[in-house]
């Protein structure tokens, strides 16, 4: 059996004194695709915030690698091998390469000139503009940007939020694919997603709806589900 990368479980947690998570938990295993499935202001965003520690933790329990998290700060928490690309993903201000070496901020300058070069092999249609300012990006290249910028410090676990944001049905083919890639060779990921083309990656799934986990387990188990399928699949 593979070992607990991430578990995190009776998270409570809000903003000033408005609970939006209320006991949530989910775990992921080293080298799985978890995906969290909710809709609009299900807390997605907001749960992934507490598990990097960019929101504080009101009560629940939360561990990395072994690690206690619970209130690590969000630096010691990319350290320790998490990382977290947000719905932007990238800084638009600053280069490609700029960008990059945010990322591996934490990385030892001889070490993040190799990663440099692995990640411009992976994402060549960055490769090519490294000097070019991520805003100037179109929409695709700045995912792929964002997805590399987050792989710069070589983490455990790569947490994404929401990576089909913005993008054209092709373009989220393009960075399923990517992502496929990227899970093939080992790396963990937990996605929080709406677009229901993403669990075509997921050994797992959780859904999300008012800050409370509803479902967890396999994409065909929720494809038996006959209130799930209705209400993910719009199937009868
Ligand atoms: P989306 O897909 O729209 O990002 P989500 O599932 O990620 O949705 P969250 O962004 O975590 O959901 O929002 C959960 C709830 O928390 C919503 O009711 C939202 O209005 C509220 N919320 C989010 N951010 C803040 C904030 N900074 N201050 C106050 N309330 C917030």
């Amino acid at each position: 059996m593979s070992a607990e990368l991430l578990a995190a479980s009776g998270i409570e947690a809000g903003y000033g004194k408005v609970q939006v998570l209320w006991g949530a938990g989910l775990s992921v295993q080293d080298g799985e695709t978890v995906v969290l499935l909710g809709a609009n202001g299900a807390g997605k965003t907001s749960l992934l915030k507490v598990l990097m520690g960019l929101i504080p933790l009101w009560r629940g329990a939360l561990q990395f690698a072994g690690l206690d998290m619970a209130h690590l700060r969000t630096d010691r928490r990319v350290r320790a091998g998490l990382a977290y690309m947000s719905e932007i993903g990238c800084f638009p201000g600053l280069t490609v390469e700029e960008n990059i070496r945010i990322g591996g901020q934490f990385v030892a300058s001889a070490e993040l000139g190799r990663r440099m070069k692995e990640l411009y092999d992976i994402f060549p249609a960055i490769a090519e503009r490294r000097d070019t300012l991520a805003s100037s990006l179109s929409g695709g290249q700045r995912k792929m940007l964002g997805i590399a910028k987050a792989l710069a410090g070589r983490p455990k676990l790569l947490i994404m939020d929401e990576p089909s944001a913005g993008l054209s049905p092709r373009l989220v083919a393009e960075v399923i694919d990517v992502l496929g890639r990227l899970g093939g060779q080992g790396l963990s990921l937990l996605i929080a997603e709406q677009n229901v083309n993403f669990l075509s990656l997921a050994d797992r799934v959780y859904t999300l709806d008012g800050g409370r986990i509803g479902f967890t387990g396999s994409v065909a188990e929720m494809h038996d589900n006959d209130a799930l399928r209705r209400a993910y699949f719009g199937l009868k």
